[in-house]
């Protein structure tokens, strides 16, 4: 589907930088605009493409994180989770058929003012802060913020909220295109060693000021909130 442009690309920017930019434009209209599992307390993989389930989740020899559909045969980045358990995570389709979700990313800054980073194996692709889902049973935004960080990266800390924000056009790999987020910033006092410890998310771990990382290639949420909070995320003690 890419061939021509991908072509052209390839001799410009190298195979790296061409792969990273076409993983981050692939658009995947998901409206919810068909029948879905409902009341069935359980969590559903459906592909993105047939909307069938239950897809099977693999790692390419690269480590990319894909999807493919034993219906239709689609491997895809992305799968369309419908999560009906009870701890399951929290969404909800608004009146445009949209998707929610909601999502706690968490700056966990150094003393020398540099911020942990990482890059995602999986999608929406590029360097990352801590930040995941919020689940039903997460009783708020920070809960799941201080639970992400000592998920991913093993980083026991309290975290402070820096704002609240809906990022439109933020699609995540479960189905959503829509994403409630709520920012934190976690101080640590001293220089620590930090590994991602889900293989499945990410790898490379490094420490960028803010302005470092906006010369990197970003996830679309992580890139709006630096734009848009980088002064409000440097403030928050
Ligand atoms: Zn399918
Ligand atoms: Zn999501």
């Amino acid at each position: 589907m890419f061939g021509p442009v991908q072509n052209r690309l390839q001799q410009r920017g190298g195979p790296a930088l061409l792969e990273l930019i076409l993983r981050n434009i692939y658009i995947l209209y998901m409206k919810i605009t068909f029948p879905i599992p409902q009341n069935d307390d359980k969590q559903h993989e459906l592909c993105s493409v047939c909307h069938q389930g239950n897809v099977y989740r693999f790692q390419d020899a690269e480590g990319i994180v894909k999807f493919e559909c034993p219906h239709c045969g689609a491997i895809k980045d992305r799968f369309l989770g419908i999560d009906n358990s009870p701890n399951g995570r929290v969404w909800w389709i608004d009146s445009d058929n949209e998707m929610w979700h909601e999502s706690a990313g968490i700056f966990v800054r150094r003393p020398d003012g540099k911020y942990l980073f990482f890059e995602r194996v999986a999608f929406p692709f590029g360097y990352t802060v801590p930040a995941g889902h919020v689940d039903k049973s997460d009783d708020t935004a920070a809960d799941t913020a201080m639970r992400e960080l000592h998920e991913e990266v093993g980083i026991g800390a309290t975290v402070a909220r820096v704002v609240t924000t809906n990022i439109i056009g933020d699609k995540c790999i479960g189905g959503a295109d829509c994403h409630k987020w709520s920012i934190f910033v976690a101080r640590i006092n001293h220089n620590i060693n930090v590994e991602v410890l889900e293989k499945q998310e990410g790898k490379h771990p490094v420490w960028l000021t803010l302005e470092e990382a906006a010369t990197k290639e970003l996830p679309f949420a992580i890139r709006y909130i630096i734009d848009h909070f980088s002064e409000a995320i440097e403030r928050s003690e």
